[in-house]
């Protein structure tokens, strides 16, 4: 479980999240679709990067520490020093599910051995420090991770990112004001929402560089530009 969990945070570190190419530039013959089926649809509305000077793809958003917009940028994680975009949520994710079954193990074997009976302490204080203190940390980290994997799987089920949870927030806030409702208008179905993040494949969902699903999806024009 160690060894997956490092193998996912060095796909999620080495993984370029997803820069907007420099020369974007949005299809509008193509981006006519989408705007009639959803005439309301804020995201496919033409967006600009004032910090880029150039057009931002539908759910890009720009990095303030990488200094480059980011396809569908969920956050920039400190801890693996990269955003957390397009191409590395999927090992973001996974990351954060072996790291929650690693530490919830770690947890159970912790204090299953300190509440061994046959176990004797007397004599052996640094011992009984040592397992109160990894114990405390274990539980604490489980209950860290349990609670990032459990919010990832609700932005999951309904196709959103960080970002968008928290606009939506304020959008649907503001249209209860006005009294209309608010629906996120990228989600699909709970299935169709999962499969567009780890796969159409559910053989392949826990190998974190399975990710020809979003090779698929890409249709960012950037070659016709000439
Ligand atoms: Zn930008
Ligand atoms: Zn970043």
């Amino acid at each position: 479980m160690a060894s997956l969990c490092l193998f996912s945070f060095v796909v999620c570190v080495l993984t370029e999240p997803g820069y907007v190419p420099s020369p974007y530039v949005p299809d509008v013959e193509g981006a006519a679709v989408p705007l009639h089926q959803e005439p309301h649809n804020k995201s496919s509305q033409l967006r600009q990067c004032d910090k880029c000077c150039t057009y931002k793809p539908p759910r890009a958003h720009h990095c303030r520490i990488c200094r480059r917009c980011v396809l569908r940028m969920d956050h920039h994680c400190l801890w693996i020093n990269n955003c957390v975009g397009y191409w590395n949520y999927k090992a973001f994710v996974i990351l954060v599910l072996y790291a929650t079954i690693a530490s919830i193990y770690s947890s159970v074997m912790i204090i299953s051995c300190a509440f061994q009976k046959n176990w004797n302490f007397s004599g052996r204080v640094p011992m009984k420090i040592f397992f109160a203190v990894s114990g405390a940390m274990m539980v604490g980290l489980s209950i860290t991770f349990g609670a990032l994997l459990g919010f990832h799987i609700y932005l999951i089920s309904c196709n959103m990112t960080t970002i968008e949870n928290y606009e939506g927030i304020r959008a649907a806030w503001l249209a209860r004001k006005s009294g209309h409702s608010y629906r996120h208008p990228f989600n699909l179905s709970v299935y169709k929402n999962i499969t567009s993040v780890l796969g159409p494949n559910i053989l392949k969902w826990l190998c974190p560089t399975a990710l020809s699903h979003l090779k698929d999806g890409m249709s960012y024009p950037t070659a016709h530009d000439s």
